[in-house]
């Protein structure tokens, strides 16, 4: 245990997932995580959108949270110069509707008193006996922000409160998955909750993700610890080991202009299994029922 804890150990229970997703991914992504790690953390898993689907959230008990952060827009013929400020107005309004995304997620985590907050792409596994023994290590009464970035360097803006200089910050990229610690989330509070995290959002004009690492690096004077184990579609998935698969918290993919990021392991066809995600889960998990007609060599 890094610190000291006196406490009962961690368990799953005492951990909270989010998981952020959209309408258009209910299908794709979604039943994609049920028919794979969602099994080892029923309990546990939110799912927060932004449109409501009976059928989906009765699938799973409940946990899918319409945040109504999007309201729909209206389609125009536009002239280039207004695509390109309506481009604009589509950033915006998307760093809008994901940080409102996240506000609601840290508030229903304030209010289920748990020891641990994750949040997850819904294009990310989740190895959750891996992600329970890897917080079992850390003290949830301690200040811990424990992720991945995936630049090689902090962040930099321009400080707005002090004109001509730079602040810079470390951040765990939202599609490796992060863990903030009770500790910790209850200090972001006047930052991060009750709405307040979309005023933070707006006042740096950036993602989510990087909206955390600011209030937890820069307004908190927190560090994020990096944990390896953590892996978004940013990096080489292929480069990752058969052997080390078993010792790995998140995974993910990603196709980009045709081409494909993915985990290059052997196992279901790629027509039947394109992400590898369901070949992994029968290599980590081979007696789950999907996996009984896993081709083993
Ligand atoms: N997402 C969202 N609303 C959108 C688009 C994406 O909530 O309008 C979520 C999506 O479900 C995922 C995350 O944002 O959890 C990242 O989206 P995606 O993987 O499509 O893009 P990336 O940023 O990884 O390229
Ligand atoms: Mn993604």
């Amino acid at each position: 245990i890094i610190g000291t804890n006196k406490e009962t150990p961690t368990t799953l229970r005492d951990i909270f997932i989010s998981v952020k997703t959209t309408s258009k991914y209910h299908v794709s992504r979604i039943r994609l995580i049920q028919k794979t790690w969602y099994a080892l953390a029923r309990d546990e898993t939110y799912f927060f959108t932004d449109g409501d689907d009976k059928e989906l959230n009765k699938d799973l008990g409940g946990h899918l949270v319409n945040t109504n952060c999007t309201t729909g827009h209206s389609r125009r013929a536009l002239s280039c110069k207004m695509a390109v400020e309506i481009d604009f107005y589509m950033a915006s309004r998307k760093r809008r509707a994901l940080s409102c995304k996240m506000a609601v997620e840290i508030n229903f985590y304030m209010a289920s008193r748990k020891r641990w907050f994750c949040h997850l792409d819904d294009d990310v596994y989740l190895n959750v006996p891996r992600l329970l023994s890897l917080l079992q290590k850390y003290n949830h009464k301690q200040d811990w922000y424990l992720g991945k970035p995936s630049l090689r360097h902090p962040l930099e803006v321009i400080d707005r409160e002090n004109p001509g200089m730079k602040i810079a910050f470390w951040f765990a990229t939202g599609g490796a998955g992060f863990c903030i610690s009770r500790s910790l989330a209850l200090k972001m509070a006047p930052y991060a909750s009750g709405g307040r995290f979309m005023t933070t959002a707006e006042q740096i004009r950036l993602p989510d993700d990087c909206t955390i690492g600011y209030i937890i690096e820069h307004l908190l004077k927190r560090h994020l610890t990096i944990i390896d184990q953590f892996h978004s579609h940013l990096e080489a998935l292929y480069l990752i080991k058969r052997h080390q698969l078993e010792k790995q918290v998140t995974f993910s993919y990603s196709k980009y202009s045709g081409k494909l990021n993915v985990l290059n392991i052997d196992g279901f066809s790629v027509e039947e299994d394109p992400t590898r995600l369901k070949s992994l889960h029968c290599i980590l998990f081979p007696t789950f029922h999907e996996c009984q007609d896993f081709p083993r060599e």
